[in-house]
């Protein structure tokens, strides 16, 4: 590197977010341990002296790349689910909107939230409760497509977002979804049992950006809980 230190390349490549998780190897002929410890702290992953093994070299960068992507599951997903978590769900969703707004179209949002919840845990216990998030979750993977963005919001409510859909699209994708929970049998003992959920939405470009997308769609949930439950409300319903 004739302008420049392996070590200043390490800080400049560190002021970045975007590179925080790309491995930094240093390949250096410096045998002193004080410099390698230096560099390092500046940011590196590892150091090697050469001559180095290409096969050594290898293995490190593989390993420091998958311990990135497991940390970054953990970090963006929900561990019940899978999902998309509260915060990278809504970033996720600004993003969306931001290309849907570049490119012109619509984007429907879906605040969805089971119903009765809290009885389902009391009556059968938060394990069992546990299984039936992780069923809706399923049939939200199962039905959407993958552009769309499906979070876990909270405790049992899901954001989802689908990209190029108008209101009535939305409509009848979620009510779909919704009839089809509602006859899942959820196992108890030698029984079963049903669940219900709601869900309201709410579409750009009427509302510009995430919060009052998300705001709006909220609004049509509640109205959906109010008006009786186990129903999916539009903004304008
Ligand atoms: P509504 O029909 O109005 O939505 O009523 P609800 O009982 O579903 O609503 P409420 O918000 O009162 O209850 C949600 C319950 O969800 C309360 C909380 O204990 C439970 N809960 C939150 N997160 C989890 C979870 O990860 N697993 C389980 N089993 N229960 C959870
Ligand atoms: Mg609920
Ligand atoms: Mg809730």
């Amino acid at each position: 590197m004739p302008n420049c230190t392996g070590v200043e390349a390490a800080r400049i490549i560190r002021q970045h977010g975007e590179f925080l998780s790309t491995p930094i190897v240093y390949l250096s002929g410096e045998t002193n341990v004080a410099l390698q410890v230096d560099a390092m702290r500046l940011g590196g992953d590892h150091f090697l002296t050469k001559p180095f093994n290409p096969v050594f070299l290898n293995a490190i960068v593989k390993s420091k790349i998958e311990r990135y992507r497991a940390l970054r599951r953990t970090m963006y997903h929900d561990s019940l689910t899978g999902l998309l978590n509260h915060s990278s769900g809504k970033h996720t969703l600004d993003m969306l909107l931001s290309s849907v707004a570049h490119e012109g179209g619509f984007l429907s949002v879906v605040m969805m939230d089971i119903d009765h919840f809290k009885q389902v845990n009391d009556t059968y216990g938060h394990p069992v409760g546990d299984q039936v998030i992780r069923s809706l979750s399923w049939l939200l993977k199962q039905r959407l497509r993958k552009q769309d963005i499906i979070c876990r919001y909270g405790g049992e409510e899901f954001l989802i977002g689908l990209p190029h859909t108008d209101a009535e699209h939305a409509f009848a994708i979620m009510d779909r979804i919704r009839q089809d929970f509602s006859q899942i049998r959820h196992p108890h003992g030698d029984s079963h049992f049903f669940a219900t959920a709601s869900g309201g939405i709410a579409t750009y470009p009427l509302y510009q950006n995430g919060d009052a997308l998300i705001k709006a769609a909220d609004e049509a949930l509640y109205r959906a809980k109010h008006n009786g439950r186990n129903r999916i409300h539009t903004d304008e319903d």
